[in-house]
């Protein structure tokens, strides 16, 4: 069952207490991509100028990547640049130059038009709308989003999230959207804009899903003893839910919760190196036995 993922393949510069990394492959979805493809055929819908290069497209080859909708334009591909602090838990925005991206208008390829699952990367609402008026009834609608539509563009944001089934956000953004300072909640808030359910990212904090009223879980974040740089785990973690979705049988509560705790395993090794280092040299085995770590730190016996 193949996923169709529309967002950002970025340069980001990125400094972290453990360094610097200067304009190395970053965006949405180049990291949501490649965390999916260990599990399910990925096509890409996006757009790089005319220095993204032969190197940088390397990180897609030989995974089950469809790079037909990815477009190349006359001028420069997106740049993002951020900062952390020393605990990482924050991250100033340096700049974003939005290059090409500015003028990027979502065409998906004919082929691309059955895909059973769509992951929506944080782009203006409008164009996730037109992205779904581009699909044939997908299985799974996913969405992300940030502060800056959800301030700018409320109005066409909640068009959109009329017609997605999972919105994944962070604790800040699911506050923000709702009114709400309590995340319960904020969670009844959303749900009833329409997405059934709601995955809220808390950082080192792990992960909280709202499905059926009053129904919640939570998964921890794999404590590490090591993190080098936290850009793009929102994005993985994305990748690692929706890629674990399409590779099960249906969507119960269990497979939910299974798909949650596969997308927190991809993102603790996403922030193990900078931009997708450690994604591009993990190997399945390494995911089963991360998940299987995940197993035991959650476990616990009965009264
Ligand atoms: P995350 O750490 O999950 O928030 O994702 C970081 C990635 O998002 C980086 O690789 C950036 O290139 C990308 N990014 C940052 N700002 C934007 C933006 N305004 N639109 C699209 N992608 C962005």
């Amino acid at each position: 069952m193949s996923i169709l993922v529309v967002g950002s393949v970025a340069y980001d510069t990125v400094e972290t207490p453990a360094g610097r990394a200067e304009r190395v492959l970053g965006g949405s979805a180049s990291f949501f991509a490649v965390a999916a493809s260990f599990f399910s055929p990925v096509n890409l819908v996006g757009v790089v100028g005319r220095d993204f290069g032969e190197p940088q497209l390397a990180a897609f080859r030989g995974r089950p990547i469809d790079l037909a909708g990815l477009e190349r334009m006359e001028g420069q591909t997106f740049h993002w640049q951020g900062r952390y602090s020393q605990d990482l838990n924050s991250r100033d925005t340096i700049c974003t130059d939005l290059n090409v991206f500015e003028f990027f208008e979502p065409k998906i390829p004919a082929a691309y038009g059955r895909s059973e699952l769509v992951f929506l990367g944080n782009i203006d609402p409008v164009l996730q709308r037109r992205v779904l008026e581009q699909v044939e009834r997908p299985r799974v609608v996913a969405c992300d989003t940030m502060n800056f539509w959800i301030k700018g563009k409320p109005q066409e944001l909640r068009e959109t999230l009329a017609k997605v089934h999972v919105l994944l956000i962070n604790d800040q953004e699911a506050k923000e959207l709702s009114g709400e300072w309590n995340l319960v909640r904020a969670a009844r808030a959303i749900r009833a804009m329409g997405p059934r359910t709601l995955v809220v990212k808390k950082g080192e904090h792990g992960v909280l899903l709202f499905g059926e009223e009053g129904d919640c879980f939570a998964a921890p974040a794999l404590p590490l003893e090591t993190v080098i740089d936290p850009t793009g785990a929102g994005d993985t973690f994305a990748g690692g839910f929706m890629g674990y979705l399409a590779s099960a049988p249906g969507l119960s509560d269990a497979t939910l919760r299974q798909a949650v705790v596969m997308g927190s395993t991809l993102a603790s090794f996403c922030v193990e190196a900078f931009s997708l280092d450690r994604l591009l040299t993990l190997e399945r085995p390494e995911i089963d036995a991360r998940y299987a770590v995940f197993e035991k730190l959650t476990r616990f016996e009965s009264l």
